[in-house]
């Protein structure tokens, strides 16, 4: 039955989740929205094509990538996203709804949280709603969220420059679908869709599409999508850092040219496949000893700011945001303890620590014990005495955070979980990055704003709950045979799971 205008739900949980850092991501850890405030994450809603339906926005959940969701914050959102839309279906139907998902989310005693949510979510709206749903590249594709949507796509980018593109394309082909012509029974035409797995599991930092072979088999995808027949192509690189059986890449096509549908996903996965091996770090590596050496070269030689990533600990994969190889490192380097060099090193979350630097104030002195509360691991909670306190302020996402100063070095503080990944991040402190002889800041791949201002880069493969070396955090539960955990085997042909249109 069509209505006279057709209704869209929208739902989602965003969120990354390591499961190898001991972090629990709760409810204060994200923002969550309904009504108008959730339609007003999305810059086309007043757009014309988007104007043709009525939306209903149910609610959405997002945070920074952390740990495992408890089960008792998940539980209320999904109870709350099925209870609106038993709802919206009570008051005049559904024709489509939008999921808005990252796509490795991790939830207490679930192996695909996703998959858990879209089943219910079907179990309360029924087959017949079109669902289109828009994923980060670093999600994981379920054979169960593959089955249960009927348009799955993902990022293109990597940084994430084309994510509020990528939910237009997804909610926009969503809309074309409701308003075009239904099939004799009044039922919405379905694309053919086909998925297939590729067995490989790599680091976002091996992946960037600035690069090749990334770069290459991405750029292909908008070609790809506007071939007749083919209404939308993704890749996804999967996420590393969850040990459950769903993760590894994937290719999904759509479109209406059944055969070719199939095709260009056997295409794409083979591509990838025969790539597989030849992803390599974005940027020269070592252990945080060995950066720092680099950096000492740098330095000499005028090339300011030099930038290493603390990557390990990246909170912008899910680290815990306080593991202290990094900052202990930088406090006992003897370029910065004297003063010859002038450093910065963002963040570390301590709540307890930025306290201490309050009740000081800007201009006091505090001896403080920081990070090594939530990972544990070695060095553990640094001594920090008679630091100076710089700035304070107030960050939207950092909460309060405080600026601290021992000989060269100004580290940051903050109250939650927060990544120092832009120009502004900084400013908000005062602080100068592009002034400083060195910069560390807790991330994989430099985010745009960190890209421009360095003049030289390492990636430190510091210990953490998102270590780089994948082969050290002991994924136990993947599906094999997966590169890297195996290698010298033959996986072609990669098989397709595939629907026809109808
Ligand atoms: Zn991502």
């Amino acid at each position: 039955m069509r209505r006279p205008r057709p209704r869209v739900a929208v739902c989602g949980i965003h969120i990354e989740s390591s499961t190898f850092t001991p972090y629990l991501s709760g409810e204060a850890d994200f923002v969550v929205t309904r009504g108008d405030e959730l339609m007003a994450r999305f810059f086309w809603r007043d757009y014309t094509w988007a104007q043709a339906v009525d939306w209903v926005p149910v609610l959405h959940a997002q945070a920074l990538p952390g740990g495992v969701v408890k089960a008792s914050a998940y539980g209320a959102w999904k109870a709350e996203i099925l209870e609106g839309l038993a709802a919206a279906m009570r008051e005049g139907g559904l024709d489509g709804l939008f999921f808005d998902i990252h796509g490795a989310m991790s939830v207490e005693g679930l192996d695909d949280a996703e998959g858990d949510l879209i089943s219910a979510i079907r179990a309360v709206i029924g087959s017949e709603p079109f669902v289109s749903a828009s994923m980060d590249l670093h999600g994981n594709v379920s054979e169960v969220l593959f089955d249960e949507t009927d348009l799955l796509t993902c990022y293109r980018m990597a940084p994430h420059e084309d994510a509020l593109e990528s939910r237009m394309r997804a909610a926009k082909n969503l809309v074309d679908r409701v308003l075009a012509p239904r099939a004799e029974d009044g039922s919405i035409v379905r694309p053919a869709k086909a998925l297939m797995h590729v067995p490989v599991l790599l680091p976002g930092e091996k992946t960037s599409t600035r690069l090749e072979p990334a770069k290459s088999l991405y750029a292909q995808l908008p070609a790809v999508e506007v071939m007749p027949g083919i209404l939308d192509a993704s890749i996804w690189i999967g996420f590393a850092w969850a040990d459950q059986p769903r993760c590894q890449a994937a290719i999904c096509v759509y479109g209406d040219d059944d055969a070719l549908v199939r095709s260009v996903a056997a295409d794409l996965g083979e591509q990838f496949w025969a790539a597989h091996d030849r992803f390599e770090f974005v940027a020269p590596t070592g252990s945080f000893a060995e950066c720092l050496r680099v950096a000492e070269g740098s330095v000499a030689a005028g090339r300011t700011p030099f930038f290493i990533s603390d990557s390990g600990d990246n909170p912008g994969a899910g680290g815990a945001d306080d593991v202290t190889v990094a900052l202990a490192g930088l406090l006992e380097w003897e370029p910065l303890r004297s003063g010859r060099f002038s450093g910065i090193y963002a963040s570390i979350v301590d709540p307890v620590a930025v306290a201490a630097a309050d009740a000081a104030g800007v201009g006091g002195r505090v001896d403080v014990s920081v990070g090594g509360k939530i990972d544990t691991r070695a060095p553990g909670p640094v001594e920090v005495a008679g630091a100076e306190v710089v700035a304070l302020a107030d960050d939207p996402m950092g909460g309060r955070v405080a600026a601290l100063r021992c000989g060269g070095l100004v580290f940051v503080v903050t109250s939650r979980r927060h990544q120092y990944a832009t120009a502004a991040d900084f400013a908000r402190l005062g602080l100068e990055p592009t002034a400083a002889d060195v910069v560390v800041v807790k991330i994989g791949y430099l985010e745009p704003d960190l890209f421009e201002m360095q003049a030289g880069w390492m990636m430190a493969l510091t210990p953490g709950g998102v270590d780089q070396d994948l082969l050290r955090l002991g994924h136990h539960r993947v599906s094999r045979p997966l590169f890297p955990f195996d290698t010298g085997f033959d996986p072609l042909p990669l098989p397709v799971r595939f629907v026809a249109g109808h």
